[in-house]
């Protein structure tokens, strides 16, 4: 179907409830394509054709199986609706931005190339409760002058913000499938850029004890701006 699949709303992670709700196995049956975190806030997911790899706070990633536990992940059976190339330097923001044709829809994104000033992060395991905002603050950068791979992720609308990433969000694994992150930053040198449009959105709430006595009435997005935008 053409539709994303979210496991559980961003809120709850911004409220640090990181414990697994689903497994990699659950949200593979639901899209090849997608990003998401693991159990613990233990690194960046990235899901790239059918396949899930974790990224570790030290930027390294490996290809999990179908037991590992997951929080949060968005995923989406992928397949290029559109495929377009920019030109040498565009940011990488700029670029997706320029090219979705209202900001009102979720697009799944998959763009592969070469890349310059790239700057991606990924986070250590935490003590659950520890609130999103806090863990920021401990997170490892790794920067690519240059580096070629694919980035993963979605362009999602700003009134969706207590459920997805409002804008883009990308995760990145290179080409020999050994490093990769969450993105903060970065120019395309060569790259195609696919986009895949979404009019529905699927999502899990949890049934955990946690999930159904948090208080979600936060407002979520100027945390998020700290968190998943910010070097
Ligand atoms: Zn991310």
């Amino acid at each position: 179907m053409r539709a994303a699949y979210l496991s559980a709303p961003i809120n709850a992670l911004l409220d640090g409830l990181y414990e697994g709700t689903a497994t990699v196995a659950d949200i593979l049956r639901e899209g090849d394509l997608g990003l998401g975190t693991f159990e613990d806030l233990d690194g960046e997911m990235v899901v790239l054709d059918g396949r899930a790899w974790q990224v570790d706070n030290h930027g390294q990633a490996r290809e999990v199986d179908g037991t590992a536990r997951t929080p949060f992940a968005c995923v989406a059976p992928f397949h290029a609706d559109t495929i377009d190339q920019v030109p040498t330097g565009t940011g990488i923001e700029d670029a997706v931005t320029g090219l979705i044709p209202s900001p009102n829809m979720l697009y799944a994104i998959r763009i592969q190339g070469v890349f310059e000033g790239l700057r991606v992060r990924s986070v250590p395991r935490q003590e659950a409760y520890t609130p999103l905002v806090e863990v920021a603050k401990q997170q490892a950068t790794f920067d690519f002058p240059e580096a070629e791979g694919t980035l993963c992720g979605f362009w999602t609308p700003a009134f969706l913000h207590s459920v997805a990433v409002p804008g883009c969000h990308l995760h990145f694994l290179d080409a020999a499938r050994e490093r990769g992150g969450h993105l903060l930053s970065g120019r395309i040198r060569v790259a195609s850029i696919a986009l895949m449009h979404l009019p529905r959105l699927n999502m899990a709430l949890p049934m955990t004890l946690d999930f159904l006595t948090a208080d979600l009435g936060r407002d979520s997005q100027a945390e998020l701006g700290v968190i998943e935008k910010e070097g």
